[in-house]
């Protein structure tokens, strides 16, 4: 073929980190068959939907099958059932957010992916460690990115850079992969900056429901945010909806460049490309931020959560430096005795059959460390947790 394609795909780096992971795990269970093997580095979730949010759906799905009830296209921003719905929710946690701001979708990945639609070519800071999307997006289209450094200095929660320009700003608490959760001076750090060098935040906030501290659950408890944060939210790790995929994005109607709202431009993007999610998702979403839907979420999050606690007391017991555990389903551990992240998995695979992340698959700054999730089976998390404990 003789066209042209995007050689900014040439930029992004090769993912090898889940099929390397993979590899090795397969070998060994090739060579150890009669070993069992414990996954704590998936970052899906085990438990099923819970019951108001499937009752939602089938009843959904018969409405769907009767003529007087069918929809056809849902509207591109979602049913105003479910954006008052999200509305709501924000609500009983003292954030006020209009239904009109809020922007249904098919989860945080897209959103954050898509929303490089609105910017032009600005500088793009992004913490690394990092959830990959952030980087890859911008590369795609042709965005250079500057990396600021997260570590066990700072407690993995940079602080923002001190020369002052305008920057698209990408913060994602409670942090994946590194489990570290700002507090609220922490966030009004780098609102402050924003607003100071006319910099927009984009807050990814996909794992707000593990906070239990007060720290802040959306970048609009801050004050002045609502003049420089988008935020970004899912209902994957809240609610179940990995596989069921419903999320949404936050545009204050103050968030303007030169006269045009960015809400705006938001609305034009998702009109002209997405076509809405599911009605059938819609009200499965819909009854999960109820509230009987946010008391059944509790159930599976406390589950995680306690996994979560599990696996880092058997870390504080043996003196390993982590962050995480406690407000968030991921934990960042130090590898012991100066080992790579690397070194590290071959090591716990080998002599415990446990299976984590290593930190250098989410960049250069996660060399040493290694990532542990909440998300699997309690019994197993169990057992894991007693196995990594032996070996420390
Ligand atoms: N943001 C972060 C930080 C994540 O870790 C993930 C998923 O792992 C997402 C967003 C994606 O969420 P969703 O399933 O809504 O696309």
């Amino acid at each position: 073929m003789k066209i042209k394609i995007n050689e900014n795909f040439s930029k992004m780096k090769e993912s090898y980190l889940f099929s390397d992971i993979a590899k090795r795990v397969n070998a060994y269970r090739e060579a150890h068959p009669d070993r069992e093997i414990i996954r704590l580095g998936i970052g899906d979730v085990t438990l099923p939907l819970t019951r108001c949010v499937t009752e939602a759906m089938h009843k959904a799905v018969d409405e769907q099958a009767n003529k007087a009830t069918f929809r056809g296209y849902a509207p591109e921003y979602g049913y105003d059932f479910l954006r008052e719905a999200i509305s709501s929710y924000y609500a009983r946690h003292g954030v006020s957010v209009p239904a009109d701001e809020i922007y249904a979708g098919d989860g945080a990945k897209s959103d954050l992916g898509n929303l490089t639609d609105i910017f032009g070519a600005n500088r793009v800071l992004v913490p690394s460690p990092v959830y990959p999307v952030y980087v890859d997006s911008n590369l795609m289209c042709g965005r250079g990115v500057v990396l600021i450094e997260a570590n066990e200095k700072n407690g993995f929660l940079p602080t923002p850079p001190e020369k002052e320009e305008p920057l698209v700003i990408y913060l994602c608490s409670p942090n994946n992969p590194t489990g570290a959760v700002y507090s609220r001076e922490g966030l009004a750090r780098w609102v402050d900056y924003a607003l100071k060098t006319g910099s927009v935040i984009l807050f990814d906030s996909a794992y707000e429901s593990y906070i239990s501290d007060g720290s802040p659950r959306s970048i609009y408890e801050i004050p002045g945010a609502r003049g420089c944060a988008i935020e970004i939210n899912s209902l994957s790790k809240r609610a179940g909806f990995t596989g069921t995929r419903c999320g949404w994005t936050i545009i204050p109607k103050e968030l303007e460049v030169e006269g045009v709202k960015l809400g705006k431009l938001w609305e034009r993007r998702q009109a002209t490309k997405f076509n809405g999610i599911p009605y059938v998702v819609q009200r499965g979403a819909e009854a999960s931020l109820s509230p009987v839907g946010e008391e059944e979420c509790r159930v599976l999050i406390d589950y995680y959560r306690e996994n979560a606690a599990i696996i880092a007391s058997a870390l504080e017991k043996k003196g390993v430096w982590f962050t995480g555990g406690k407000n968030s389903p991921y934990i960042w551990m130090k590898c012991p005795n100066g080992m790579g992240s690397w070194e590290f998995f071959d090591l716990l695979l080998d002599r415990v059959q446990v299976v984590g992340t290593p930190g250098e698959g989410f960049g250069k700054a996660g060399e040493g460390f290694f990532r542990l999730t909440a998300f699997g089976d309690r019994d197993k998390t169990v057992e894991a947790a007693a196995r990594i404990s032996s070996l420390l």
